[in-house]
């Protein structure tokens, strides 16, 4: 038997070591240990990690590679992101977002990612971004399954034609619901908004998947209400919220009824450790609050959690390379997942 492709001395993602991968025709042949056979092309692994592709589930691809346009972010708040953001905004061009968001799946694809759900802003009556983003899920199809979310980045009720931009968006073949009901006036209209999008997912048979209480306001509750809409119209499965930040700071007795509910739901979590980390706590002195969600207590009732790398070198984050495992390392830190399970 002949191979195109072999790979030898693998380890695997469980822990096995010494493992060949063989290939043929486009496709993973063979696994297991000391496969003798010829193949066109022998890679040695040298007993490095070979693992699946990577998935990021949360990104902002919009807005990467960014960084310093206009100026960079003084207090390095979510706020201020948002502002410098809102400014950077009015000056974009397709080109521009194109060129960038390429420049971005070259290094992504270099480093192992296969699929990425990316946001994109909305709120721009231009939708620059989602023109943008669109050429570039088509350009990259063959390598990079990208994925996008209608994100209304400056609130749907807060921003006067968020709403009427959102469904253009998804008429235009954008993928997923997006929102952020934490940035709207009030909690109520938050929680409206949660409404609002669910019942948009519904009616259109769309996924949601909205930014989520990402702040450091233990009261803040529209992961509940996701939940609540989630069963109402028959979502279970189909929305995600992410980043949750609010349930590190929540009271504890009531993280104890908001979890059953979450996973009753079926809705998925998505934490974003590099960013929980880094614009979380910033209201803080000493101590300062970690920021990202309860991720193993989330396991533990089977919630199905997923990380995220959010920004790379953009108005919100400064650093960031497309690299999961620099992700997935800060996670697991932050959650403090260290054990051998
Ligand atoms: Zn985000």
């Amino acid at each position: 038997m002949s191979f195109d492709l072999l790979v030898k001395n693998a380890s695997l993602p469980d822990g096995q070591t010494g493992i060949d991968i063989a290939c043929k025709d486009g496709r993973i042949a063979a696994v297991e240990a000391e496969i003798a056979a010829d193949a066109a092309q022998v890679i040695d692994a040298n007993g490095q990690l070979v693992s699946p592709p990577f998935v990021d589930s949360h990104f902002h691809m919009d807005a990467t590679l960014s960084l310093g346009l206009p100026r960079m972010n003084e207090s390095g708040t979510l706020l201020e992101g948002i502002a410098l953001w809102g400014e950077l905004k009015e000056i974009l061009t397709v080109e521009a977002v194109v060129e960038r968001a390429l420049r971005y799946c070259d290094l992504a694809v270099s480093q192992g990612l296969l699929a990425i759900r990316s946001h994109v802003d909305v709120c721009d009556d231009r939708l620059t971004g989602v023109k943008a983003l669109l050429e570039v899920r088509e350009k990259v199809k063959d390598y990079i399954d990208l994925q996008l979310v209608a994100f209304p980045q400056d609130g749907l009720y807060r921003s006067p034609n968020a709403e009427k931009n959102l469904l253009k968006a998804l008429d235009m073949g954008v993928d997923v619901v997006g929102g952020i009901p934490h940035f709207e006036r009030t909690m109520e209209d938050g929680a409206k908004s949660v409404r609002r999008l669910c019942e948009i997912a519904a009616e259109r048979g769309l996924m949601v998947d909205l930014h989520c209480d990402e702040s450091d306001d233990p009261l803040s509750r529209h992961i509940e209400t996701l939940a609540f809409e989630t069963q109402r119209l028959g979502l279970q499965g189909r929305t995600a919220g992410s980043h949750l930040t609010s349930m590190h700071s929540m009271d504890n007795y009531y993280v104890s009824k908001l979890l059953p509910l979450i996973a009753e739901a079926g809705v998925q979590a998505i934490a974003n450790p590099l960013i929980n980390i880094t614009l979380q706590g910033r209201h803080d002195t000493y101590p300062k609050r970690r920021g990202q969600t309860r991720v193993p207590e989330m396991r533990s009732y089977g919630i199905n959690v997923s990380f995220g790398h959010d920004c790379v070198m953009d108005p919100w984050y400064s650093q960031g390379s497309g690299d999961m495992l620099e992700v997935a390392s800060m996670g697991f830190h932050v959650a403090q997942m260290t054990s051998r399970d």
